[in-house]
């Protein structure tokens, strides 16, 4: 069976220097941190109820906040010990307020009971929804989103393909690269999973090429286990790992301005989220942790098992610590990740990346109009016209420049001659136009 189909390629976006320096390094268990912070949600889903006091002692694992609401996940203490306070922090990626949990270890790591799934074989698509919820797995593929909601779409939508997103699109990072050589068994019986819900026709894993060792190492597993999976290779380039461009790719159908991948009969899951599904249905185990990448100039750069809430510095002084003066620590990869001032902002379920480097000074020039920008956007969008307007303070222009639909991935910034920080200011007109719109 011919299981590995013709490489597929990207139209837009350019090829960038991979930097993917941990690719070869297994992935090490982060040492338990003393201290957690988990936010009360993680901006998506319905608000949830705190179920813990301060004071209260908590086991890993234990529930500290749910909702009666299906669009809705719980929340799990990542480590055994006390509840230490329940306030407010700055959220590293949107440097907005955000509720949270703080949690003091015992250093025990003691768990709750498990309960996996009596009869996983035999399960039925209700069990599943509702197990995977009670897990609290939420799918950071881009944008972060419920992953038992992602399951059940909605009902005037039929969803024929299933795509699985190893890609992993940015340079330096290795998170989903080295789960799928380490922890495939569990990524394709979680996909398997989800296809049961979903009774798609198609099921492809899509996989950068530059990952030739994740497609082998897949592919026999497909064959042993006898899944009707099929690897689609992609050429690397960026940007290419988010939903709509990999379905561009994948199966060659276009996600319109402001609609959903349901429209076009797609759903799109991160590797991780398999995995994490898969651990949900046969463990019983709550997701609480997630691989992430610790590179750059650190010392030993590792591929980390990390628990949720962890302090980004107790990860650094893990790696080494800090070797090169000047250096700035990003929470993400260098073209989507977000510099952070405090080190003890805490690793969250999409936090696939620690990268500390050398800061480089930004220009901001005017724009030329040498038009660079907009020959590589992925979303087909005007990347000039956003600095433009957020300089003067047009940020409705933005809103009818589609501000909305850009994925921020940086493309433009990248190929621009001005050196213009257009993904700051993106954030900046989305973050204005979210505040007028009272989102904020
Ligand atoms: S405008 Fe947005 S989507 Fe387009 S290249 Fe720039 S960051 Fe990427
Ligand atoms: S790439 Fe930079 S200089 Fe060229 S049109 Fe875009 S914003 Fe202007």
């Amino acid at each position: 069976m011919n299981i590995r189909l013709d490489k597929k390629s990207l139209r837009y976006g350019v090829e960038l220097p991979q930097n993917k320096l941990m690719a070869q390094s297994p992935i090490e268990l982060a040492p338990l941190p003393e201290m957690v912070t988990i936010p009360l949600e993680e901006n998506v889903g319905a608000a949830s109820e705190t179920l813990v006091n301060k004071g209260d002692k908590v086991l890993t694992g234990q529930k500290i906040t749910d909702s009666d609401e299906f669009d809705s996940v719980p929340m799990h203490a990542t480590v055994s010990g006390e509840v230490t306070s329940i306030t407010t922090a700055i959220n590293p990626s949107t440097g907005q307020a955000m509720k949270v949990i703080a949690i003091t270890s015992d250093g025990e790591d003691k768990w709750v009971e498990l309960q996996p799934c009596p009869n996983p074989e035999a399960i039925s698509s209700e069990e599943i929804l509702k197990a995977v919820r009670e897990a609290g797995v939420v799918d950071a593929d881009g944008i972060t989103s419920l992953a038992h909601v992602k399951l059940l779409p909605p009902k005037d939508k039929k969803i024929d393909t299933v795509i699985l997103n190893g890609y992993e699109w940015e340079p330096y990072v290795t998170s989903d690269h080295r789960v799928m050589l380490e922890y495939g068994e569990k990524v394709l019986s979680g996909l398997n999973i989800m296809k049961k819900v979903l009774s798609p026709v198609n099921v492809y894993v899509a996989i950068g090429d530059n990952k030739e060792d994740a497609m082998d190492s897949l592919e026999e597993l497909i064959v042993k286990a006898g899944y009707d999976f099929k690897i689609t290779p992609i050429k690397a380039g960026y940007p290419l790992g988010d939903e709509k461009t990999l379905i561009k790719t994948v199966v060659n159908r276009e996600v319109l301005i402001g609609g959903l991948a349901a429209d076009v009969g797609v759903v799109v899951y991160n590797v991780s989220t398999a995995k994490a599904i898969h651990e949900a249905i046969y463990e019983g185990k709550p997701y609480i942790e997630r691989v992430v990448t610790v590179t750059g100039t650190v010392g030993n750069p590792k591929n980390l098992l990390v628990r949720f809430g962890t302090p980004v510095k107790n990860l650094i002084e893990y790696c080494g610590g800090i070797t090169e003066e000047g250096s700035e620590v990003i929470i993400g990869g260098p073209m989507t990740g977000i510099s952070q001032f405090d080190p003890d902002s805490p690793i969250f379920s999409d936090t696939n990346c620690v990268l500390v480097k050398v800061s480089q000074p930004i220009m901001d020039m005017d724009c030329i109009s040498c038009g660079h920008c907009i020959e590589v956007c992925p979303m087909k969008l005007m990347p000039t016209l956003y600095p433009k307007y957020v300089k003067v303070g047009r940020y409705n222009e933005c809103a009818t420049a589609y501000i909305d639909i850009c994925t921020e991935c940086g493309v433009c910034a990248y190929t621009c001659p001005a050196n213009i920080p257009i993904v700051q200011y993106v954030r900046v007109a989305k973050k204005e136009l979210s505040r007028r719109m009272g989102k904020e």
